[in-house]
């Protein structure tokens, strides 16, 4: 009894110490080394922060990208008197138009600050009131010669320009020089000149 040396793991008895530790040596070798190494904390934590920081960029990632999908799909659909780009930050789209309205010759007022209003900026508004037309935004999109007219809140369409239908007169539009019948569904591009021209019946 006092000879007996038990293995703690096993429980095999031994007689001698020399003995249970060739045994434990051998027979539990892997136990013994996992033992003997403490638990690597900083292995850990350096571990545990690799992965925070690996799933904080995955999820800033798709949620960069869904929220990209918001914007454009919004950019992308919104109509033109209800869509407010705030700013000209974040062009992605950017063109200029010359728009002329003729009505019996004389050349009507185009205000500036269409569409510009405090702390909201329609994607088709104008700076000045020399006719120039500006298609701004933070997606590439057409926009009609009509949404330019609903921004500004008037009347145009093939039979009507402002107040004056084609019951008492005639309407014309070109662009570029060349007549055009698209009228409200005109799709705005870059260096369009565009003339609309009313005359009355006599
Ligand atoms: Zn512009
Ligand atoms: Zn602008």
């Amino acid at each position: 009894m006092e000879n007996e040396f038990k293995c703690e793991i096993c429980g095999t008895i031994f007689q001698s110490h020399e003995s249970l530790n060739q045994h434990t040596s051998a027979k539990h070798k892997e136990l013994i080394k996992s033992e003997r190494k403490p638990l690597n904390t900083k292995k850990i934590r350096n571990w545990i922060i690799f992965i925070l920081v690996f799933v904080g960029f995955i999820w800033l990632v798709v949620y960069g990208i869904s929220g990209t999908i918001k914007e454009d799909e919004f950019c992308a659909s919104q109509s033109a008197a209800e869509m407010n780009i705030g700013s000209h930050t974040n062009l992605k789209n950017h063109i200029h138009q010359e728009l002329e309205i003729l009505i019996d010759g004389e050349r009507q007022l185009i205000p500036s600050e269409i569409g510009i209003s405090p702390g909201i900026m329609r994607p088709i508004h104008t700076h000045d009131s020399s006719g120039e037309v500006h298609v701004e935004g933070p997606c590439k999109r057409d926009f009609t010669l009509g949404d330019f007219f609903d921004v500004w809140v008037k009347e145009f369409d093939s039979t009507k320009i402002f107040d004056k239908t084609t019951q008492n007169g005639s309407l014309k539009m070109s662009v570029n020089g060349q007549e055009s019948t698209e009228f409200r569904n005109l799709i705005l591009k870059d260096h369009d000149r565009i003339k609309i021209e009313y005359i009355s019946n006599k």
